[in-house]
């Protein structure tokens, strides 16, 4: 990506672990065709790779605790660097997570000549939270996502599409999602505040079905890519 050509929009999804971020996150990027950069995914994927950002990173995420800011700006410049400039621009997941982080973002955008256009806060009561993140199961083969509570597969550990054994997250264990939550809190919660502040906030109940989230969504973004031109729904 350059600056000369580079996507024009920047869309930050905000909201505690396990509030559907990542699901709402497809619908978006592929509604308005936008490139999604998932940092957990990314950093995940370092891990699965054994590189030296995976091992640097793996310790503090099977702790529940953000992973240093070098870390994952190597990850976020890297994944900024393979965007698609066919597409509207760049949806971001998981990032910024906290204030360092914010300002790391408004830098690029500046470089870049973008800006932040909405930040989709994603919320949700506590509560129900822990129920999503501990039953959560994922296909390994085809990425499928389950429940094994709330919307469990036909047989128990079974992909319902591949038949692929599901996996659990090491980081969706009871006490390590307490970090997490705990994480969020002292970190990334303060940046509702931060993004208000700059009329960026964009305040969504995820408490519904995810389809009536998503409608909630395109209420926001879909006045603001049509503004822009014909891109998007
Ligand atoms: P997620 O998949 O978004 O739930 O993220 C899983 C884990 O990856 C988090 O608990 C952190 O350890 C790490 N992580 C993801 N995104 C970030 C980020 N922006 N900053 C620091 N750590 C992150």
């Amino acid at each position: 990506m350059t600056a000369a050509s580079t996507p024009r929009r920047i869309i930050i999804l905000l909201g505690m672990p396990g509030v559907g971020k990542g699901t709402q996150a497809q619908f978006i990027a592929e509604t308005y065709h936008l490139n999604h950069i998932d940092t957990g995914q990314a950093l995940r994927a370092e891990i699965a790779l054994v590189s030296e950002l995976g091992k640097q990173a793996q310790s503090y995420m099977n702790q529940g605790q953000l992973v240093p800011l070098p870390v994952v700006m190597e990850v976020i410049k890297a994944a900024i660097v393979r965007t698609s400039d066919t597409q509207a621009g760049i949806l971001f997941d998981g990032f910024p997570r906290n204030a360092e982080q914010a300002e790391q973002l408004a830098q690029i955008a500046q470089d870049l000549s973008l800006c932040i256009d909405q930040v989709l806060y994603l919320e949700t009561p506590q509560a129900i939270l822990m129920d999503r993140l501990a039953y959560r199961q994922t296909c390994s083969q085809c990425d499928a996502k389950y429940n094994s509570k709330l919307h469990p597969p036909k047989q128990p550990g079974l992909c319902d599409t591949c038949h692929t054994p599901l996996t659990t997250r090491p980081d969706d264990r009871p006490e390590v999602i307490e970090n997490r939550l705990k994480a969020y809190e002292t970190e990334t919660a303060p940046l509702i505040a931060y993004y208000e502040a700059q009329g960026l906030l964009k305040r969504i109940n995820a408490n519904q079905s995810m389809e009536t989230v998503f409608r909630d969504i395109r209420q926001g973004l879909t006045p603001l890519f049509q503004s822009a031109g014909p891109v998007g729904a």
